[in-house]
């Protein structure tokens, strides 16, 4: 059993934290943001992630998983001085697209001026290649007692909507180290969780998670190009995408076409990892077209919905779904919030439901109505537009769906739909890349 404080509590910081305890440590998870750490300490989840909650109360109880609003006292909580520090913070795009890390420099600052024992200090949040040379460098300079310390990378890899599952039987776990004492440490805490443990050097490290999700990204933006093709010829992407995924070289996951990716990891590390490989000398140009076609993405639902209802100036428009994907809450860089934008910004009204992500919508999108179903949703509406494939809006009545409307406008943005099938039931229905 190791004692860990983990440094932010947002979807990586709180499942890291949460499964490691689940896992046998024990743990205290820090944020600067005092509501949550207090909604935290009084038993509230501040995110909505599946089966989260139930192991939060659950380690809470058996006193392995502690909430503090300091990072020294999570470092050294009831007298017991942490092993190793993950750092979970935020690492948002700049205005040019490279990734802010004040906040890491800032906590990697705080952590030094707490240390007094050996420390690993992890890089959680997904940083660019060198970042782990300039904490290093950082927590050197104010390291004024000579405490002896590790810098190592733990990229993480768990998807919101799964992150729980995803953090407890990984497909891998990355271990970029510069001592075998950091790694044995690392390797205690993971010894609970099974899967094959990969250690590199911390900068190889960084480019793995910076190279996977603008690897994915690509294959998004792939069969969304593919998707595009289809369109002009009269093919089918979902046949397409099917004929391609069973060559087991390309694999049937990522290939689903739609509205583009979004959310919080894909758009900002696509940017960053283009902004580091241009900072180092190499001009990643592939990156770049696989951003413009997911921005083309958006448009493209865009230009559907004005096929199908000319102006759009005094016509109100329904959005199933908010989140940038199933089962998550998180509206960070979700292509609703894009495309909900332009469309108010051509006149036309919009009400939305989605099934998790409504207390966020509220806060976030300005003259939007919210409602609290499916139906309320298609009521007086001349378009539909399925945003987000949850679920719940796979077996919805569509024959009281069109009964609401005003026009029986269906533009299904994730292929979510049987085309034949809505066609029948009268409606303009409209996918991407499916005739
Ligand atoms: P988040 O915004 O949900 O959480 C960050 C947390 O850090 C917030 O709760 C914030 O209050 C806290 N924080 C900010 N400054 C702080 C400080 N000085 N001291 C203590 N706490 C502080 O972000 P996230 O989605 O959890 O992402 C965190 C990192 O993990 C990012 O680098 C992200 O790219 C990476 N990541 C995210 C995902 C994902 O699916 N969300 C997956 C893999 C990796």
């Amino acid at each position: 059993m190791k004692n860990i404080c983990v440094v932010g509590t947002g979807y990586v910081g709180l499942v890291t934290g949460t499964c490691l305890a689940q896992a046998g440590h024990r743990v205290v998870c820090v944020d600067s943001d005092a509501k949550k750490i207090k909604m935290l300490q009084s038993g509230k989840v501040p995110i909505y992630e599946p089966g989260l909650e139930k192991l939060i109360r659950k380690n809470v109880r058996q006193k392995r998983l502690h909430f503090c609003g300091s990072i020294p006292d999570g470092m050294h909580h009831q007298g017991k001085s942490a092993d190793a520090v993950f750092i979970a913070v935020g690492t948002p795009p700049l205005p040019d697209g490279s990734a802010d890390l004040t906040t890491v420099e800032h906590v990697a600052m705080e952590i030094t001026q707490a240390l007094k024992q050996y420390t690993v200090i992890v890089e959680k949040s997904t940083v660019p290649v060198e970042t782990g040379g300039w904490v290093a460098k950082t927590i050197q300079a104010y390291n004024y007692k000579n405490i002896p310390f590790d810098v190592a990378s733990n990229p993480e890899f768990l998807r919101e909507g799964s992150a729980v599952e995803d953090f407890l039987h990984p497909d891998r776990i990355v271990l970029g180290v510069s001592s075998k004492k950091a790694e044995k440490m690392l390797r205690e805490i993971y010894e609970p969780i099974q899967a094959p443990i990969v250690v590199t050097d911390i900068k190889s490290a960084e480019i793995i998670k910076h190279a996977s999700n603008s690897f994915l990204a690509m294959k998004i933006s792939y069969i969304n190009a593919v998707a595009n093709l289809c369109e002009k010829t009269g093919a089918d992407v979902t046949q397409v995408a099917h004929g391609m995924g069973l060559d087991k070289r390309i694999g049937a996951s990522f290939l689903n076409a739609g509205a583009g990716y979004g959310g919080f990891c894909f758009p900002k590390d696509l940017e960053a990892f283009y902004w580091i490989s241009k900072k180092k000398g190499y001009d990643f140009k592939l990156l770049q077209a696989v951003k413009e076609i997911n921005e083309g993405q958006k448009e493209a639902v865009l230009h559907k919905v004005e096929e199908e209802l000319w102006n759009l100036n005094g016509k109100r428009i329904g959005f199933l779904g908010l989140s940038f994907k199933p089962n998550t809450d998180d509206l960070r860089f979700a292509p609703s919030l894009e495309i909900i934008g332009h469309l108010q910004s051509k006149g036309a009204s919009i009400q939305a439901y989605d099934p998790v992500a409504m207390p966020k919508a509220g806060r976030i999108l300005k003259n939007v109505r919210l409602v609290r179903t499916a139906y309320e949703c298609a009521r007086g509406a001349d378009a539909l537009i399925l945003m987000t494939e949850w679920s719940e809006f796979k077996d919805l009545d569509f024959k009281k769906i069109k009964n609401r409307m005003r026009r029986p406008v269906l533009i299904d943005a994730r292929n979510l739909y049987d085309p034949a099938a809505m066609r029948k039931l009268g409606f303009n229905y409209r996918s991407i890349g499916r005739p």
